[in-house]
């Protein structure tokens, strides 16, 4: 974590090396910017034994991490359950299925932890007092609690008509929220202009490079609990397209430094709403580009990005490793929802219906391999996304206090599934 393991921020288009300063875009050809290191110095002092002394949270591949001092935010972040999810797998039909919970993540119950806590501490070095992010409503929460933990002043833009734990899930660590008219696009625009206007540190927009290699330690997590490999599919959500670039870089770094048994073959599938499907159907079509979708309509709001920034590269690393990427509607995220809960006893917000939805697609139409090993990224929690199930469970039977009456119940059978299942 010594300051020269970072050489710079390169641009992915032309390679153009920056400093590391709050910068996210190269000015010659608004390339995105991405964190570059020096491997060779990184592979002095990250080694498996070194690794294994540490504590068990993202900071355990702290050398990964673009954080020149100690980590100041998020201290805790990570170190999140991979469960064997052999249940689910029967019912599946695969081999070998595993669920990376990040619905559990500490402080705020999503993956965003783990971006927010390096964009977090590397704002605290670059001496920003305000920070700030874009947000389609679990960074709100993550910058929320993250900067209240490290007495930052934050202000968080989300679209209006999020769903109420969202928004009091950012709100209740005295945050700034702020509700735009528009969709994700709108306020990611506006918050570009405000962190120009007041020189403020947002998390998603000039303190981005930083920001999406948080993501890497989920990757790590998962080969190091795999034994230190790599598994051979990955399915993941899709907002941005940030996370599942990550995800492969983070098994890539791991076998430069030769810290993998076996190579990486892992094939990327990414998870999309039909009702927001930017990047999966850039996928789908083989388009040159990705077509922007104007009004996202989806259950599946913290997927809900319509120009996704990272889109472009997503959908070319998902076809370059022989994954490929799907889309599904809002009545198969609630099924399956349901289904994560009823077999594995995760309850996940929306967009784990999302990837559990696309998962079983992908199994059926023979894209995923059955045989082959599968990590499920599970990213957020249902107790924040109850909007898109209360309507679809059934409510508890009441009755009076006597044991008749309970009889008479488990005689008729209890209502626990819902006809339309
Ligand atoms: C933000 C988010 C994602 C994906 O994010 P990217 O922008 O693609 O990196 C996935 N799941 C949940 C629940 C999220 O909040
Ligand atoms: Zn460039």
């Amino acid at each position: 974590m010594s300051g020269e393991l970072v050489t710079g921020l390169k641009c992915r288009l032309c390679g153009k090396l920056y400093p590391k300063e709050a910068l996210n875009f190269c000015t010659d050809d608004f390339g995105p910017l991405e964190v570059a290191y020096d491997y060779e110095a990184v592979g002095r002092t990250f080694t498996r034994e070194a690794i294994a002394t540490r504590p068990r949270n993202m900071w355990r591949y702290r050398e990964l991490l673009p954080v020149d001092g100690e980590p100041t935010v998020g201290r805790h972040v990570g170190g999140t359950p991979l469960i064997r999810a052999d249940r689910l797998a029967k019912l599946l039909g695969v081999a070998e299925l595993y669920i990376k919970n990040d619905a559990v993540n500490h402080p705020s119950l999503s993956f965003k932890d783990r971006v927010v806590a390096v964009a977090l501490s590397k704002a605290v070095e670059l001496g920003f007092e305000t920070v700030g992010c874009a947000s389609t409503g679990n960074l709100a929460g993550s910058v929320a609690a993250n900067a209240a933990a490290a007495g930052l002043e934050a202000y968080v833009l989300i679209p209006e008509g999020l769903e109420q734990g969202k928004v009091l899930g950012a709100t209740i660590y005295g945050a700034k929220v702020v509700a735009v008219r528009g969709n994700y696009d709108h306020v990611n625009r506006l918050c570009s202009q405000i962190a120009f206007r007041y020189g403020w540190g947002f998390v998603n927009v000039n303190l981005r490079p930083f920001y999406a290699e948080g993501s890497k330690s989920m990757g790590f997590e998962i080969a190091e609990e795999l034994g230190w490999r790599a598994p051979d599919q990955v399915v993941a959500p899709m907002a941005g397209g940030s996370l599942i670039g990550k995800l492969h870089k983070s098994f890539l770094e791991l076998e430069t430094l030769g810290l993998l048994n076996g190579p990486v073959r892992t094939k990327m599938f990414g998870a999309q709403a039909t009702g927001c499907n930017p990047i999966s159907n850039t996928v789908k079509t083989g388009a040159g580009k990705v077509k922007p979708v104007r009004n996202p309509e989806t259950i599946a709001k913290s997927l809900a990005i319509g120009d996704p920034a990272d889109g472009w590269f997503a959908s070319k690393l998902i076809r370059e490793t022989g994954g490929w990427s799907e889309d599904v509607s809002d009545d198969a995220i609630v099924d399956n929802m349901r289904l994560l809960a009823e077999t594995e006893g995760v309850w996940a917000e929306t967009a784990g219906g999302v990837t559990l939805a696309v998962a079983r697609r992908l199994i059926d139409e023979g894209k995923i391999d059955r045989d082959g090993s599968i990590v499920l990224c599970i990213t957020g929690n249902g107790l924040k996304t109850q909007e898109a199930l209360v309507d679809h469970l059934p409510r508890p039977v009441v009755i009076r206090p006597t044991l008749e009456e309970f009889e008479a119940l488990v005689e008729a059978g209890v209502p626990a599934v819902l006809a339309s299942a």
